[in-house]
C-alpha cells in the first residue's frame, strides 16, 4: 500500500517546492535572543521571533524554571486530574487571572490546545460560533471540533459582524471569536465594537491574545486592556509560548463557570499531560517580571515605533497597526523573497511572506520587534531596509 502513497506524496512534495512554499528550517545553534547563531549564515539579528518581551534567554526566567525543575521534579506524567496537579500550577493559574483581571484560568499544554479544547464543551448544534476570516489555525480546528454552527465576518468589519449576528438572533448562544492580535497585519481587533455588539445582540465574545499578552495594552495586560474593555470579554485565550518567555503552554482565562466546565469536559485538558514544573515556574517569573516593569512592556512597541516612521520617510509603505509586528509592503512576490535574502546576507532576519500565506499582489516582508532590541540594532535594519530598497527600487 505505502507505496502508492509514496509517489503521491512525493509528487504533493515536488509541487510545494515548484510553488516556491515548500517550508526549510533555518537552524539555530544558540538560544532564541537578539543576535542569534544560525548554521548557514553566521550570526544574524533575529527580527522574526515572537519572543517580544525577550524573555526567552532572560537569567531570572531561566533560574526560575531551574528551581522549579529542582523543587517539583521533570515531569509529573500524568494529566492534571489524576495526579498532575502541583501546588506550581494551581500558583500559575492564579497569577494568570490576576495578571489578566479574569476570574479563573485553566492550563493547557499549548495555545493550540487551548483553542482545540475551547468550544466543544461549551456550545452545540443550537448554537453559532462568528469568527473573523483571518482567525489562527487552532481557532478554526477548534471549531471544526463542536457541532456549533459556523459564520465568518470579513476581517474586522464590523458592519458584517453585525449583519451575521441579526441573522443568528434565535440561536442559543452567539459566540464572537477573534484574534486580539492579527499575526499577518499586526492589527488589533476591533475589540471596543465587538464588545458594543455583543452586547446588542447577546453575543458573548472570546478573544485570542497569543501575539498581544504581555505588552500590549498600558500593562501589558493585552488587547482588553488596550480597548478598556476587561470584563466585557467572557474568555481570553493565550499563549506562554511568545511574550511571556516563549517555552511552551497556554490556557483560556476569563469567567469562572466556564474555567470550571472545561476542567470537566475539555479534551486536551483531559486527556493531555500536564506542563511541565520548569515551563510552569518559568513562566511565573515571566509574568512576575513582566508585571513589574513598565518600561519592559513599553519597549517593543517603542522600536516599532521608531522602525515604521523611519520607513515611511524612507518611502515604503507599511500596514498600519499598534503593535511589535509590522509589514512592509512589497506587493511583488519576487521582490518580497529577493529582500528577505539580501537582508539575510547582511546579518538581518526577517521573514518574506508571500502567496498563499497572504493575498496574491500582497506580498510583504514581516519585521517583529522585542525589548531586547538595543537602538544601535534598530539602527542596523533601517539603514539595510533603505538601501536595498533602493537597490531593488522599492524606493527611491
Ligand atoms: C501562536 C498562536 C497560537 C498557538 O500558540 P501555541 O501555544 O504555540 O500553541 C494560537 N493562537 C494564536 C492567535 C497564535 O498567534
Amino acid at each position: 500500500m505505502f507505496s502508492i502513497m509514496k509517489d503521491a506524496i512525493r509528487e504533493t512534495v515536488s509541487n510545494l517546492k515548484q510553488q516556491g512554499t515548500y517550508k526549510e528550517e533555518r537552524i539555530i545553534k544558540t538560544p532564541q535572543a537578539s543576535l542569534i547563531e544560525t548554521d548557514l549564515n553566521g550570526q544574524v539579528l533575529n527580527f522574526c521571533s515572537n519572543n517580544y518581551l525577550g524573555l526567552a534567554d532572560n537569567r531570572e526566567v531561566i533560574e526560575a524554571a531551574k528551581k522549579a525543575m529542582d523543587e517539583y521534579g521533570f515531569g509529573l506524567s500524568s494529566v492534571r486530574f489524576i495526579c498532575g496537579t502541583q501546588t506550581l500550577h494551581k500558583k500559575l493559574e492564579r497569577e494568570v487571572s490576576r495578571f489578566l483581571g479574569t476570574e479563573d484560568t485553566i492550563l493547557f499544554s499549548s495555545a493550540f490546545d487551548a483553542n482545540g479544547g475551547l468550544f466543544e464543551p461549551l456550545l452545540s448544534t443550537e448554537d453559532v460560533i462568528i469568527s473573523d476570516t483571518l482567525n489562527h489555525a487552532s481557532i478554526i480546528d477548534g471549531i471544526r471540533l463542536c457541532k456549533a454552527g459556523r459564520e465568518r465576518y470579513a476581517h474586522s468589519d464590523m458592519e458584517d459582524l453585525e449583519r451575521i449576528l441579526k441573522n443568528n438572533g434565535n440561536k442559543r448562544y452567539r459566540l464572537i471569536a477573534t484574534d486580539g492580535v492579527f499575526s499577518m497585519d499586526g492589527d488589533i481587533a476591533d475589540l471596543k465594537n465587538i464588545c458594543i455588539l455583543a452586547e446588542k445582540y447577546d453575543a458573548l465574545v472570546m478573544v485570542d491574545d497569543s501575539h498581544a499578552t504581555g505588552y500590549i495594552g498600558a500593562s501589558g495586560r493585552g488587547t482588553p486592556e488596550y480597548w478598556g474593555v476587561e470584563g466585557k470579554v467572557d474568555i481570553i485565550t493565550t499563549t506562554f509560548g511568545k511574550a511571556l518567555g516563549g517555552a511552551s503552554g497556554g490556557c483560556v482565562s476569563g469567567r469562572k463557570e466556564i474555567i470550571e466546565i472545561l476542567r470537566q469536559k475539555s479534551r486536551p485538558y483531559l486527556f493531555s499531560n500536564t506542563l511541565a514544573p520548569a515551563v510552569a515556574g518559568g513562566v511565573l517569573k515571566a509574568i512576575e517580571l513582566t508585571s513589574a516593569n513598565q518600561s519592559l512592556t513599553d519597549a517593543p512597541l517603542e522600536n516599532a515605533r521608531i522602525f515604521k516612521s523611519a520607513v515611511k520617510q524612507a518611502g515604503f509603505k507599511i500596514v498600519e497597526g499598534d503593535t511589535a509586528i509590522v509589514p512592509v509592503m512589497l506587493y511583488d512576490e519576487a521582490t518580497a523573497v529577493k529582500m528577505a535574502d539580501m537582508l539575510l546576507k547582511e546579518g538581518i532576519y526577517v521573514i518574506g511572506f508571500t502567496y498563499p500565506v497572504v493575498p496574491k499582489g500582497m506580498a510583504r516582508i514581516r519585521v517583529q520587534f522585542s525589548a531586547i532590541h538595543r537602538k544601535e540594532d534598530v539602527e542596523k535594519l533601517i539603514s539595510a531596509f533603505t538601501r536595498i530598497g533602493k537597490e531593488l527600487k522599492v524606493i527611491h
